[in-house]
């Protein structure tokens, strides 16, 4: 699978090295250069295949020029120790549970795809990598549980102190081993700017090899169409829609990819909380970013979702063809709380609260067409989210078990300042010097 840039050059890549690379050097984003035929390995798949085997054998079809079935085999039976589970709530309303990893949310999905891979394929001369990454929250806690213990790969982690939650932070701070929580003492920005100027620190990087693993990472992106093929096999590959609540839109452009790879399903309907550029865009052809509003799901307050120029680029920058494939419905905090006291009403069905702005949208779709079928993606536990439960239910959800057990454990981070050199010593003294004498 040849990568090409959304960026202005035609530089393009192999899967491998773009996922080292993480943006490409235009600083676009990577994505297929060719829309890819895999019905006849679609075919061949009936509807109890496991998530597994299915990962696997789509990682081969896509990647093999570049692995073997063995190692498409070994890299998916490495990231994925959990599934999808389908769940019907009517004849017409489906929903697809992708919080069932080790963080709870479907960024374990990208992300443990992703490290599975670095570890299959790194070459680095020193043997190892660095993943430095700014988290302001759940992407950090589902990066370090997938690369908590790949070899030859070590991670640092810089959150602002004080400015996550108890349990994001106990997500970051608790596993140890190759997992460096940085608590800075600033801001998320401050954090991000900390990392972006390493990335460019001449110095820094002929010492070490330092990448990153956020969401813009093509070795994210990929597993995550998986889940969307598995959901529509599972339901004998009847024609329903994809409802998805959508902030970076990063798992909207994985299930839009999906389709052009085979799955055949009539279209997608993207969700928004009040952050509705996108919808915007749909509605209109003109796409104005702006800074995000904060809602109730807060994982979807993105004011410029990244995402959007990979879909441009899938529909030929032709919006009005885009918008025939993506609905839109753009959904308020007060519809929200509402949906999951509703959910819960109907079907006994608890939901979070992204996962609701996708049901809002869904239960709109459906009053406007009867006929519909509609699968909502479910992004997120409920337990993840205990205050806003408790205002739209009245009692809290019970956190997993998993996630229980971190909050018993003690936290370890190292305080560092928000200054560039402050990481950048921390970096050097940590890692710097073991590497000289490895290769000595
Ligand atoms: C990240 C996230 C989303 C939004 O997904 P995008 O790919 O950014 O559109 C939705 N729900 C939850 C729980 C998330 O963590």
């Amino acid at each position: 699978m040849l990568l090409k840039t959304t960026g202005a050059s035609d530089h393009n890549s192999t899967f491998r090295r773009a996922i080292f690379q993480g943006l490409a050097p235009d600083g676009g984003l990577y994505h297929p250069s060719e829309l890819l035929d895999l019905n006849p390995i679609l075919d061949r798949f009936d509807s109890d295949v496991t998530f597994q085997e299915l990962a696997a054998r789509l990682t081969y079809g896509l990647l093999q020029d570049e692995l073997t079935m063995e190692q498409a085999q070994r890299i998916c039976s490495r990231a994925f120790s959990f599934s999808p589970i389908l769940v019907e709530l009517d004849k017409s309303v489906s929903i697809l549970e992708l919080f069932h990893g080790p963080s709870c949310a479907f960024k374990d999905y990208g992300a443990s795809f992703l490290a599975s891979c670095m570890e299959e394929f790194l070459d680095s001369p020193s043997g190892r990598v660095i993943i430095l990454t700014a988290t302001s929250g759940d992407t950090g806690s589902a990066v370090a549980r997938a690369f908590y213990g790949s070899e030859g790969i070590d991670v640092v982690i810089l959150y602002p102190s004080n400015r996550v939650s108890p349990l994001q932070e106990k997500q970051l701070t608790t596993l140890g081993g190759n997992i460096t929580a940085l608590e800075v003492e600033g801001s998320f920005d401050d954090c991000q700017r900390m990392v972006k100027s390493s990335f460019t620190d001449s110095e820094l990087n002929s010492k070490l090899v330092l990448t990153s693993a956020n969401s813009i990472n093509i070795g994210r992106l990929i597993p995550q169409a998986f889940y969307y093929i598995w959901g529509w096999l599972k339901q004998n590959r009847r024609e329903f829609y994809y409802a998805v609540p959508s902030g970076n839109f990063g798992n909207l452009t994985a299930g839009v990819l999906a389709s052009t790879w085979g799955m055949k399903v009539p279209g997608f309907l993207a969700v928004t909380n009040q952050n509705d550029v996108v919808p915007e865009y749909l509605a209109t052809g003109v796409y104005t970013p702006r800074a995000s509003v904060q809602t109730l799901s807060n994982a979807m307050d993105v004011g410029a979702p990244s995402n959007l120029d990979r879909l441009r680029a899938i529909f030929s920058d032709d919006w009005r063809y885009m918008a025939e494939k993506i609905h839109y419905e753009v959904v308020s905090d007060a519809e929200t709380l509402v949906a999951i006291s509703d959910a819960m009403e109907e079907y006994g069905y608890t939901m979070d609260p992204h996962t609701a702005v996708g049901y809002v949208g869904a239960m709109r779709m459906a009053r406007e067409n009867p006929d519909s079928s509609i699968t909502l993606v479910a992004t997120a536990h409920p337990g993840k989210f205990p205050e806003v439960m408790e205002r739209a239910l009245g009692d809290s959800q019970r956190l997993p078990q998993r996630l229980e057990e971190l909050l018993q454990k003690r936290k370890e981070s190292i305080k560092i300042s928000n200054s560039v050199a402050s990481l950048r010593s921390f970096l050097m003294d940590k890692f710097a010097h073991g590497n000289l004498q490895d290769t000595q």
